[in-house]
């Protein structure tokens, strides 16, 4: 054991490959080094954002570094949280249930299904644009915030229903049908042809 452990040092010094083991402790420190835990960040007041660089138009934390098996590169602060919580990437985006770019609060995140992502992106018209394929495209727009919030107050339609349609969460509903998330954004009658868009 002593051994090994001696021996692990001696290659590090020596700047070999790390074990995808390694590599992934040595990110981790590195990682949680620069998150703010502190109660009071996002909409909720239970974010955890991250300290480093941000991505200047989607506020998306960003990190670079290696994962096993590839090279170093920028990569999402939030899916990388994903990763180092559940052991693998998201199979597509790590979406937020708070709607806060910058949180990267494990129990915050969640694997967007394949379907529901490609359902999103047809309704955003994504799919015309493959050269962002592995780029941020932004998930809400304020269009269909609107929307959201207009099929909310009528309340006709279950949450679930509402989050299905728009390939998010029915928490995500109920934070912006609340008003917690997006009060930046000013209250507009939302009319018919915005609604088909
Ligand atoms: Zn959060």
């Amino acid at each position: 054991m002593f051994n090994s452990r001696f021996h692990t040092i001696f290659v590090w010094s020596k700047g070999r490959p790390l074990s995808d083991e390694q590599l992934l402790a040595q990110l981790k420190v590195r990682f949680w080094a620069k998150v703010n835990m502190a109660p009071g960040q996002g909409p909720n007041g239970d974010c955890w954002e991250w300290q480093g660089a941000r991505h200047s138009r989607s506020g998306y934390g960003e990190i670079s570094c290696r994962l096993p098996g590839d090279y170093p590169r920028p990569h999402r602060a939030h899916r990388i949280a994903y990763m180092l919580t559940h052991g693998h990437l998201p199979r597509n985006f790590a979406c937020h249930t708070c709607d806060n770019p910058p949180c990267v609060r494990p129990d915050h995140l969640w694997d967007g299904s394949v379907r529901e992502n490609a359902k999103d992106m047809v309704s955003k018209g994504r799919h015309q644009q493959p050269q962002n394929r592995g780029r941020f495209v932004p998930k809400l727009t304020p269009d269909v915030v609107l929307q959201i919030r207009a099929l909310f107050d009528e309340g006709r339609q279950s949450h679930a229903h509402i989050a299905d349609m728009f390939g998010v969460t029915p928490q995500n509903v109920r934070v912006i049908g609340k008003r917690r998330t997006w009060k930046h954004l000013p209250e507009q009658h939302v009319s018919h042809d915005v609604k088909n868009t």
